[in-house]
């Protein structure tokens, strides 16, 4: 079983989320390829085959030019699996490359249960077990669902890659976007609110507690949906990556997608009544309790 894996590069620099699909290529057990248009110096450390096409010449994004381009490697390859992250590039480039191979698409792959792909629906609450019926699939795997925990120090064997394809779309750019209330990206401490905290009007409470760390108000998506607290706060995959050196998590049970935003916290504390709620696997520290007892005591020891 072979898997090519479409790397994502931008601004210069091939993105760390990358090696994420190496995860998935090991999770599956399959052989891979990587393909990146970006520039040789950024291709993934790996050991094996590397195509890379140069962005300078097709943009760090293209619509058409990459489909053309990852379609040659795909010829070159002949793949069982074309693997995306099911990112801004991934949700837009794979089903191009789907409908160009006549191939069945999988979207979301959050794991690998024997040999076949996990996705969830109902909001992420259920999990289905799908596989395609064509040949080959494309896949797009959620960010943070298959952690690289191997180091990038592989020697890459570089395949060039180019098309004389022309396209009717052109790479202006990147427009930032707007500045934010708050910037966790910056925070060295993030108290953030779950469901858990049952209601709007509990929200001060947390807030006093980031307060009294010193730290930020974050929250997860839920709260944010309900209106509980502004989207700039929100924490996750389609939320702020954050790496504060604290972070809290009251009343949040460690949805896939929010872990991807905060897992690279240096220490987690988390404060659930649920002793077996998924966060506690990554928690440092997992207080049992009831958020709305224990973050005002813990709020008022501090001021102390
Ligand atoms: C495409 C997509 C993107 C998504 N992006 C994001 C994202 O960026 N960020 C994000 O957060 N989510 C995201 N989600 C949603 C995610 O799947 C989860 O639904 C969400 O993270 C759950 O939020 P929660 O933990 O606050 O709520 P829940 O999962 O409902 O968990 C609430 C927790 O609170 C605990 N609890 C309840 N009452 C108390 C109490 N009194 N005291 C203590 N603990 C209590 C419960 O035991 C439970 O563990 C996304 C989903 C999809 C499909």
């Amino acid at each position: 079983m072979k898997t090519l894996l479409v790397c994502e590069y931008r601004e210069g620099k091939l993105l760390d989320s990358s090696y994420e699909l190496v995860a998935f290529a090991e999770r599956l057990g399959a052989e891979k390829a990587l393909v990146i248009i970006g520039s040789e110096p950024e291709a993934p450390k790996v050991n094996g085959k590397v195509y890379v096409a140069a962005a300078a010449t097709y943009g760090e994004y293209n619509p058409d030019l990459h489909k053309k381009l990852v379609l040659e490697a795909v010829q070159r390859e002949n793949p069982d699996y074309i693997v995306f992250l099911h990112s801004s590039y991934g949700w837009d480039l794979a089903p191009r490359v789907a409908a160009a191979l006549k191939a069945g698409q999988v979207s979301e792959v959050v794991g690998i249960v024997d040999g076949k792909l996990e996705v969830g629906f109902c909001n992420a609450k259920l999990r289905r077990i799908v596989s395609a019926k064509s040949a080959r699939t494309v896949v797009t795997i959620q960010a943070g669902a298959f952690s690289f925990t191997g180091e990038a120090t592989g020697t890459p064997q570089i395949e060039k890659l180019d098309t004389t394809a022309a396209s009717s779309v052109e790479f202006i750019g990147y427009e930032p976007a707007e500045a934010k209330d708050v910037d966790l990206t910056r925070a060295e401490v993030i108290v953030s609110a779950g469901r858990g905290i049952g209601k709007k009007d509990n929200v001060p409470v947390i807030a006093a507690l980031a307060k009294a760390l010193g730290g930020e108000l974050g929250a997860s998506r839920p709260v944010v949906d309900s209106g509980w607290v502004e989207h700039s706060h929100q924490v996750g995959t389609t939320g702020q990556s954050v790496s504060p050196k604290l972070y809290v998590a009251c009343g949040i049970s460690g949805a896939i997608q929010h872990l991807a935003g905060m897992k690279k916290s240096d220490f987690v504390v988390a404060i659930n009544k649920d002793k077996d709620a998924p966060i506690g696997e990554i928690a440092d520290v997992l207080v049992v309790a009831d958020v709305m007892q224990f973050v005002p005591a813990m709020t008022a020891k501090l001021m102390k």
